[in-house]
Order: C-alpha cells, then sequence, then structure tokens
C-alpha cells in the first residue's frame, strides 16, 4: 500500500440527483464511517461487499440523523483502489451530501484529491496507467462509441497490445546479450539479422497501432465542423436538419444568431462538433464583421468543411474563394435548394473541388440528409466503422509515445542493417522497449504520475 490514510469524496456530479455518492477508501474507512452509521449491525462486523441500511448522525450530537442511506463495505483487496472501501449511498441533495462529507471529514478521513482514487488503483497495482487514463476518458466520452472504447481500454486492451510487443524487444534484447557473452565468428551478422528482422515486425506493429490514432482521436473528441457558404444558402436549416434527425448532445448557443454556434451531434456513432458560421465575406457592419472574424478563426480549427451552395443561384466570387478551401482541408460540398430551378454551373463546381465529395440537398423537401452522413462517415472511416471492440489509440501522451517508440526502432534497424556495433543497436531497441513501458506505466515517473492524476475529477 502506497498511502496509508484514508480519503474521502463525493464520487457523484454535484447537483441535485436521485441518489449520491460518498467514497471512501484506506485502512481505516470501515471505522470512519461506523461512527456515524446507526443500522442494524456495526460495518466492522458485516461480510465484504455487502450493503446496508441504516442512518448516518452528526458525531457531535448523534441523535441529530443526517440523511438515510445504503452504505456498501467492500474489504480489501477486492476493491476499486485494493483498499477497504466504503460507498454511502444518500440523498442527492447537494447540501445533505455535503453535510456527510463533512461528517466523514471530521470522523477523520481526510478529502480526496482530483483523481486520488484511481491514482491508488494505479499504484496498488490493481490498473496500469493506460488504463487510469481510460477512466479519464471514459468520464468526458461524447458518444457512446467514444464510450465503449474507453472501456475496452480500462479492461486492458491496450496493455494487452503493448505487452506481448515489450517482450518480444526483450527477447531480442537477451538474444543480443547471449551473443555478446559467447561470440562465435559469425555471432555479429546472426545478431544484426535478428534485429532486422524482428525489429521490422515490432515497428510494424507501432505503426499499425498508430494508424488507428486518428480515428481513436475522433471518436473521443469529435470532428470538428464547420458549415460554410454566402448568406441564405441554407447553413441554418442545414445545421436543424442534422440536429433534428441526431440526438444533440451538448447544446451551446451564445447570445445573438450571428455568433458561433456550437454544437454536438451523434451522426452514426461519431461526435460531430458544429460550428455555424455567421457567413464568411467582407463586412462593414461592425457586429456581422465579429461574426465573421470569429468563423475565420473557427475555420481554421475544422477538420471538416460542409460548404454549403444554392442550386438555384449562379457560381459567385465567394461561392469560389470558399470552394478553394477544398484544396487545404477535408471537405464536403452541399447543393442546396435542388427544388428549385437550377441556375449553379454544376460542371465549374466540380472542376473546382477536386476529390471533393459532391451532395446534393433540399432542406426544405428533406432530401439528402442520409448521404450527406453517409458521405462523412465515409471520409473519415473509409465507409466503415472498425467494430466496437477494435483498439483505438486516441490518448495523445500515448500517440507521443509510440512516435518515439517507432523512431527507435527505425533507428535500432537501420544501425542493424549499417553494421553498427551491436551495443549500439542495443541502446535504441532498450529505449524502444523504455518507451512503450511508459504506456502502461512501467517506468514512469512521479511527476508524471501526479500530473495525470490531477486531471480527473474530483472524487474519481
Ligand atoms: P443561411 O442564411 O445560409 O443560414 O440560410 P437559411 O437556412 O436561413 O435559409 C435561408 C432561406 O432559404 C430560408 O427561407 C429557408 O427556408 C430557405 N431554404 C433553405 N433550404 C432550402 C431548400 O432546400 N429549398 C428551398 N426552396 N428553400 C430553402
Amino acid at each position: 500500500m502506497v498511502d496509508s490514510d484514508t480519503i474521502a469524496a463525493i464520487s457523484t456530479p454535484i447537483g441535485e440527483g436521485g441518489i449520491a455518492i460518498i467514497r471512501v477508501s484506506g485502512p481505516d474507512s470501515i471505522e470512519i464511517v461506523d461512527k456515524l452509521y446507526r443500522g442494524k449491525q456495526a460495518l466492522s462486523t458485516v461480510d465484504s461487499h455487502t450493503i446496508h441500511y441504516g442512518h448516518i448522525v452528526r458525531l457531535a450530537d448523534e441523535t441529530e440523523r443526517l440523511d438515510e442511506v445504503m452504505v456498501s463495505v467492500m474489504k480489501s483487496p477486492k476493491t476499486f483502489t485494493r483498499e477497504d472501501v466504503v460507498e454511502i449511498n444518500c440523498h442527492g441533495g447537494l447540501v445533505s451530501v455535503k453535510r456527510i462529507l463533512e461528517e466523514v471529514l471530521r470522523a477523520g478521513a481526510r478529502l480526496a484529491e482530483p483523481g486520488e482514487f484511481t491514482k491508488r488503483a494505479f499504484l496498488n497495482g490493481r490498473i496500469d496507467l493506460s488504463q487510469a487514463e481510460a477512466v479519464i476518458d471514459l468520464i468526458r466520452a461524447k458518444t457512446d462509441r467514444a464510450a465503449k472504447q474507453a472501456v475496452g481500454q480500462m479492461e486492458g486492451k491496450l496493455s494487452r497490445m503493448i505487452k506481448p510487443l515489450r517482450q518480444r524487444i526483450l527477447e531480442l534484447l537477451a538474444a543480443i546479450e547471449v551473443n555478446i557473452d559467447y561470440p562465435e565468428y559469425d555471432a555479429e551478422q546472426v545478431t544484426h539479422d535478428l534485429v532486422t528482422k524482428e525489429g521490422e515486425q515490432v515497428r510494424l506493429e507501432i505503426q499499425r497501432l498508430l494508424q488507428t490514432a486518428r480515428q481513436g482521436k475522433i471518436l473521443r473528441e469529435g470532428i470538428n465542423t464547420a458549415i460554410i457558404g454566402r448568406p441564405n444558402v441554407g447553413k441554418s436549416s442545414l445545421l436543424n436538419a442534422l440536429v433534428q434527425e441526431n440526438k444533440a448532445i451538448v447544446t451551446d448557443i451564445p447570445g445573438t444568431t450571428r455568433d458561433v454556434i456550437e454544437e454536438y451531434i451523434n451522426v452514426r456513432g461519431v461526435a460531430l462538433k458544429l460550428i455555424d458560421t455567421a457567413g464568411i465575406r467582407e463586412t462593414d457592419d461592425v457586429v456581422e464583421r465579429i461574426g465573421v472574424e470569429r468563423s475565420e478563426r473557427a475555420l481554421e480549427t475544422a477538420d471538416l468543411l460542409l460548404i454549403v451552395l444554392n442550386f438555384a443561384e449562379p457560381l459567385s466570387a465567394e461561392d469560389t474563394r470558399l470552394l478553394q478551401l477544398c484544396d487545404r482541408q477535408k471537405a464536403i460540398v452541399i447543393v442546396n435548394k435542388i427544388d428549385l430551378p437550377q441556375k449553379l454551373d454544376l460542371s465549374k463546381v466540380r472542376e473546382m473541388i477536386g476529390d471533393a465529395p459532391l451532395i446534393h440537398t433540399s432542406m426544405r423537401e428533406e432530401q439528402g440528409i442520409d448521404e450527406l452522413e453517409e458521405a462523412i462517415v465515409q471520409l473519415f472511416f473509409g465507409g466503415e466503422l472498425a467494430a466496437d471492440d477494435a483498439v483505438y489509440v486516441s490518448n495523445v501522451r500515448h500517440i507521443h509515445l509510440l512516435e518515439q517508440a517507432e523512431e527507435s526502432i527505425v533507428e535500432a534497424i537501420a544501425g542493424a542493417e549499417n553494421g553498427i556495433p551491436i551495443d549500439m543497436v542495443q541502446i535504441d531497441l532498450q529505449r524502444t522497449w523504455e518507451l512503450l513501458g511508459e504506456i502502461i506505466g512501467d517506468a514512469v515517473s512521479e511527476d508524471l504520475i501526479d500530473q495525470l492524476f490531477s486531471q480527473f475529477c474530483l472524487g474519481k
């Protein structure tokens, strides 16, 4: 056990709720809660992993009942933190929950730091670092798919990929060691060949993990999408159609309609973070100019542009300017108002947009939204979302480590191919092994651990 004190925090979101949970973890957790709990049996006498009805009273005045509760007692080591854990399920009102927590602290517990429960789970060997990070991802997940992926990682999927890879490198290092200790006349050559062959396998595996990273990021953070086009082409209608068809996840609509509106919607399991922009164009109107400037900034950070054109009007200079963005960014061109007579020169549009998909819609007649959604998924996932149980590397820290690991294995292979002394090659291999280890929390510094866990919410 790493820390010997007992910690407590509210583990459910702060606010009104049907029920709230105060979690207490540490060697004295049962004893501490016992001081406040009044029920049929003292908690010190109950079996592990059982739940008990009773009341929480005030330390100073035992006749004062703070709340009616259900208390679960889970004894070490089969708990989330591997310590003794007591969870007090009480009524959700903020005041009552806080009062109970205060009493728990008075009875001898310390207020947990953000992420401290998960940190203990990690330090006590219950979960590895990538699993702990998955807890953060799960808390922040915006779609079912992202949540599933985080759960997968929590269950140790990424670790299960990393561990055999490290084992492979370790065996390679052992083989080198043997050859160094018992050099036969061609040992050096044999070792170089081995590194080249095995190293290549390791490199391919790392590369495969990295390829999942882009999709992983999208699953986790959503596709930053900007809807752009001249006024009146149907941008707001498109936004509304997408929101209506799909469940809006988060809505944050600032004061004026000219502002940038951000909205998450769930398109076939992928979170689309929509930025509705107030037509990008030259303007003298001050309010509008602020809108335009914001829009332009939003544009630069967008992963996807939805460029809307009007089927019933000829192509304008402004349209042309927007279509030129197709060269730089992922874009889908939407020709709207196809219910009206055609004035738009489609062949000219096609010429300008290269490979970008072109979708015909009528927001008025609710046509083309399905095709648009299909095009979005196609553009980012080649049309096929990988099975739910696929491993995605989506954490920035993991991606960075994998990139470094890839670099050093490439160095090792190049060294072996060029006949560089084997102990130099060994250093690169060792480094690859260490970098991969950092992903799952072997050989990570205390600073890094503190920094990672401080990202958690309180009570996790
Ligand atoms: P925005 O200025 O680009 O956001 O455009 P709006 O979505 O506000 O639409 C401008 C006008 O065009 C509104 O009166 C809409 O009802 C109308 N409109 C939008 N989509 C269509 C469409 O597909 N066909 C027709 N006929 N009108 C449309």
